[in-house]
């Protein structure tokens, strides 16, 4: 899989890996943070619920239910 080049890409950061996509953020009070995955910025926002501020909707309130 190519990843590109990682050096202007910011770590996820849960796992460190490249944010590729940019959508996956959440203003906290440490700053903006940035997630690769919704899977990422979810389990942050579990384990640092006192920390995010609720203003912003990430994109992944988009859940599909059929
Ligand atoms: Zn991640």
């Amino acid at each position: 899989m190519y990843i590109g080049n990682a050096k202007d890409k910011e770590p996820c950061l849960l796992c460190g890996q490249p944010v590729e996509i940019t959508g996956f953020s959440l203003t906290t009070d440490d700053g903006l943070q940035k997630f690769c995955c919704a899977g990422c910025l979810s389990i942050y926002q579990l384990f640092n619920a006192d920390k995010v501020k609720p203003t912003i909707t990430p994109l992944l309130t988009k859940t599909k239910k059929k």
